[in-house]
C-alpha cells in the first residue's frame, strides 16, 4: 500500500457549533503508538476529496497527487487509545479543514503514524501547579492532559482559563464543568467576549482570557496568585491571545520555556 493511502477510519463526527467539530479517528489495522498528552498527530486528505458546503470556493485548486497534511493536537487521553480525538476549527478559506468537515463516520482519512510535539507536561516539575490558557481549539491538548492526569489520585492542581466569542463556542464546557465538580484539584474558568450576542443572558464571566488572569480568578480558589515559583502556564490558541499573555506573564517574572533555557511558560502556536 502507498504510504499516502488513507489508513484510518472516521468513527465519530460531532459538530459542537457551526465551524467547530470533534472528530474521532481509528487506525485501520495498525496500532496507535504511545504518546504524551499535549502532543499532535497529522491528518491528511487528497486534493480530490470534496469540500464541505460551508467553505469558500478554492482558488487555485491544490495540485493532484499530493496529500494535503496538517498538524492537529490530540484531545483524547493517552491512557485509552482505542481512538484519537481531534477538535478542529473550520477555516472557510482553508485547504484541509473544508475537506475534513466533509468527512462522515465510515469515511477514510490519512493519519500520520508518528505522534510528536514538545507541548507536554514532561518538563514541568512535579511540585508546581499548572494553568492551561486557551482560546477556541487551543483547548484540544489540554483535554488530553486533563483526561489523562485527573484520573490519578493526588498530584498537582490544574486550572483551565478558556476564552471564546460566544457561549456556544465553548467546546467541552459540560465535561470541564463536570471535571471541576469531581476533582478538588481542578478549576475551570470560562469567559466570552461578545455577551451582547447571547440569545439568553450569559451569567458567567465576560471579556478576554487575559482579563481572567488580571482579575486573579485563581487566587480566589487557590488561595494565592500564581507565581513563577509555584506555577507553570501553558498557552495555546489565537496568536494574539498568546502574545498578550506572554507580555502579561513576562511582567510578573514568568519566562518562556525552551529546551535550552527552562522557564515557566509553554507555548503551542497553531499558526
Ligand atoms: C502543532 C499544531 C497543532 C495544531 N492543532 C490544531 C487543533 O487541535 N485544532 C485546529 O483546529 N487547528 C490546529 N492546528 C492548525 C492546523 O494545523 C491547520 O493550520 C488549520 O486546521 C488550518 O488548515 P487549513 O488547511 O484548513 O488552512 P490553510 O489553508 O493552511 O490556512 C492557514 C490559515 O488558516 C488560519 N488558521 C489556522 N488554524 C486556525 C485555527 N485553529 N483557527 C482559526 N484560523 C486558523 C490562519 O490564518 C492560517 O494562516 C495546529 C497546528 C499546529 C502547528
Amino acid at each position: 500500500m502507498s504510504k499516502d493511502a488513507p489508513n484510518a477510519i472516521v468513527t465519530s463526527r460531532i459538530e459542537v457549533a457551526p465551524g467547530l467539530m470533534i472528530l474521532r479517528v481509528v487506525p485501520d489495522g495498525w496500532r496507535l503508538p504511545d504518546f504524551s498528552p499535549g502532543q499532535f498527530a497529522v491528518l491528511g486528505l487528497p486534493p480530490e476529496a470534496p469540500r464541505c458546503s460551508l467553505s469558500d470556493a478554492e482558488e487555485p485548486v491544490p495540485p493532484a497527487g499530493r496529500l494535503i497534511r496538517r498538524a492537529y493536537s490530540i484531545a483524547s487521553s493517552s491512557l485509552a487509545r482505542e481512538y484519537l480525538e481531534f477538535y478542529i476549527t473550520l477555516v472557510h478559506s482553508g485547504t484541509l479543514t473544508p475537506r475534513l468537515y466533509a468527512l462522515r463516520p465510515g469515511d477514510r482519512v490519512w493519519l500520520g503514524p508518528k505522534i510528536t510535539g514538545l507541548f507536554t507536561l514532561q518538563e514541568v516539575p512535579v511540585d508546581v501547579d499548572v494553568v492551561l490558557v486557551a482560546t477556541g481549539t487551543g483547548l484540544a491538548p489540554y483535554m488530553s492532559m486533563l483526561r489523562t492526569e485527573l484520573t490519578a489520585a493526588g498530584g498537582r492542581r490544574f486550572a483551565v482559563l478558556l476564552g471564546a466569542r460566544h457561549s456556544w463556542d465553548l467546546g467541552y464546557h459540560a465535561e470541564l464543568a463536570t471535571m471541576q465538580r469531581l476533582s478538588p484539584r481542578f478549576r475551570y474558568e470560562a469567559t466570552i467576549s461578545r455577551p451582547a450576542e447571547e440569545p439568553v443572558p450569559w451569567s458567567g464571566r465576560t471579556g478576554y482570557v487575559t482579563d481572567l488572569w488580571w482579575d486573579s480568578v485563581l487566587a480566589e480558589s487557590w488561595g494565592r496568585r500564581p507565581s513563577p515559583a509555584d506555577t507553570h502556564v501553558f498557552l495555546c490558541g489565537n496568536p494574539a491571545m498568546v502574545d498578550d499573555m506572554v507580555s502579561v506573564l513576562a511582567a510578573e517574572g514568568f519566562r518562556e520555556h525552551t529546551r535550552k533555557q527552562p522557564g515557566e511558560v509553554h507555548i503551542e502556536r497553531y499558526w
